[in-house]
């Protein structure tokens, strides 16, 4: 194999599983090797997309027979870099796996293609729902979601995309297609590969498919936007909501200095008016919803939604919060968690912890704060060497914390997994991927082997 460049014969080898026309080489591979951030950036020396199961299977075992190494992506809105081709691999987009069958109604499951934008798979029925809302739900994939085990805006409620999880198809390193799509709730019968391969960030397998638990649709939802001086302030109100308010859905947090870029960049218009530092958005659905709330937001400022169109007008400052840091320049996305009790001084400090070793350095925070998920966006005036990492990181660690919330750890956090997984776990995990991939072609530059 030359440097950059695949042999003739191994592209020929790709065109007779999928097609000449979905072996993209040159120019046509450029989109595949950037992610959403701009942060990561690869060479692809092909992009294959293969239209179903058995083109995957076809083009892994191609892969597996050649020892070519290979990232799977779907939407390619994953925030680590764990879907772009850092070191030369091939990537395998799951895009044309598109199928999404009809919803199984006696279960209240359906099953979808990898490559299914989440949003298909959340207006598949009327009256129900996904459980994973996230902001990137239009290109975001199913199969990316399984992969990062995405969490979102409702993990309180529904919890993360594993939770979802009823069954998965995937192909082996080898080719070699495993299946379990028959969605019974119960079913003890070994070992929980679905649940393995939620999280696995294309490392275990390629995911093809996988059928997913609808929730009931919310009834009547009703969201509001709290002002507040600072995050003890919300981690209180949001710990209350969660105790009595029984139809939550989301509790969501964010701060002055992310809305001030998004109004100068992106026309939106404060909420509320006045010098409010923290921001509440809170979303109930249920008969006493807009009762339950306002008994909450008591004597703070509040605005309030019930139609959908202001619901969205309230949910875009959350919502749009991912781009803030990019209007300021390109951004280390650092996704936290720390125990309930401690994600106050996690809010409160991380701002210092930064300042100390790059004091330019721009800061936005926001998050899923009843999940004790903080979502740290840095814009470095000092060199991107790992010093904010190192610094963020090591705090959280000291709080008992993940340095991976609901991301993963791609190629942006794989030095970091020592600060808080074990040696003997880390084995564990080795052993684990050796069993699934013993020539290790399958994202190989993800997780530390
Ligand atoms: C604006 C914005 C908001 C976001 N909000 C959230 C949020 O609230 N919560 C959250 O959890 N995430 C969030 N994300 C991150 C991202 O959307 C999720 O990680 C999503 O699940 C990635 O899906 P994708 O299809 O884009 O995957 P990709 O980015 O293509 O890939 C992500 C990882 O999964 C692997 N992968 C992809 N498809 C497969 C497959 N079929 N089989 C095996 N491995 C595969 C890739 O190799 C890579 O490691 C957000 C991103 C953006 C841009």
């Amino acid at each position: 194999m030359t440097d950059g460049e695949l042999p003739r014969a191994l592209l020929r080898e790709f065109a007779a599983v999928v097609g000449e026309a979905h072996v993209l080489t040159g120019d046509a591979t450029a989109g595949y090797a950037v992610d959403w951030t701009g942060r990561f950036r690869g060479h692809a020396p092909a992009v294959l997309r293969p239209a179903d199961t058995a083109e995957v299977a076809g083009v892994l075992a191609v892969c597996h027979e050649a020892c070519v190494p290979i990232v799977p992506q779907g939407g390619n809105t994953g925030l680590v870099g764990g879907g772009v081709p850092g070191h030369g691999e091939v990537v395998l987009s799951l895009a044309r796996l598109d199928r999404l069958d009809p919803v199984d109604a006696d279960a209240g499951q359906v099953t979808a293609g990898a490559g299914v934008p989440l949003q298909r798979v959340a207006g598949a029925d009327p009256g129900l729902d996904l459980g994973v809302l996230i902001a990137s739900r239009d290109s975001a994939t199913v199969g990316g979601a399984v992969a990062t085990n995405a969490g979102g805006l409702r993990v309180l409620r529904y919890g993360p995309m594993r939770a979802q999880l009823r069954g998965v198809e995937a192909v082996l390193a080898d080719g070699t297609v495993v299946s379990h799509l028959a969605g019974l709730v119960k079913d003890n019968t070994g070992y929980d590969y679905p649940g393995l391969l939620a999280g696995s960030e294309g490392t275990l397998a390629v995911i093809t498919a996988a059928r997913i638990q609808l929730v009931p649709r919310p009834a009547g939802p009703v969201t509001v936007i709290v002002g507040l001086s600072g995050p003890g302030e919300v981690h209180a109100l949001a710990r209350a909501a969660l105790r009595t308010v029984p139809g939550l859905l989301s509790a969501e947090f964010f701060t002055r200095a992310g809305l001030d870029v998004l109004a100068g960049h992106a026309d939106l218009v404060p909420p509320l008016r006045g010098p409010v530092p923290a921001f509440l958005l809170l979303e109930a659905a249920g008969l006493s919803a807009a009762e339950d709330l306002a008994a909450l937001a008591g004597d703070y400022p509040v605005a309030v939604a019930t139609t959908p169109a202001d619901r969205a007008r309230l949910w875009a400052y959350r919502e749009r919060h991912p781009e803030a840091a990019g209007f300021l320049g390109v951004p280390l996305k650092l996704d936290v968690s720390v125990p309930a009790a401690q994600w106050v001084t996690l809010a409160t400090g991380v701002g210092e912890v930064v300042q100390a070793v790059d004091p330019g350095a721009r800061l936005i925070i926001y998050g899923h704060v009843a999940d004790g998920n903080l979502h740290v966006n840095v814009v470095p005036a000092a060199e991107a060497d790992g010093r904010h990492e190192d610094a963020v990181f090591g705090f959280v660690a000291s709080l008992g914390g993940s340095i991976s919330a609901e991301h993963g750890i791609g190629a942006l956090k794989a030095r970091w997994l020592p600060l808080i997984r074990s040696a003997p776990e880390r084995a564990l995990f080795a052993r684990i991927r050796a069993a699934f991939d013993p020539a290790g072609i399958l994202n190989p530059h993800v997780l530390p082997r």
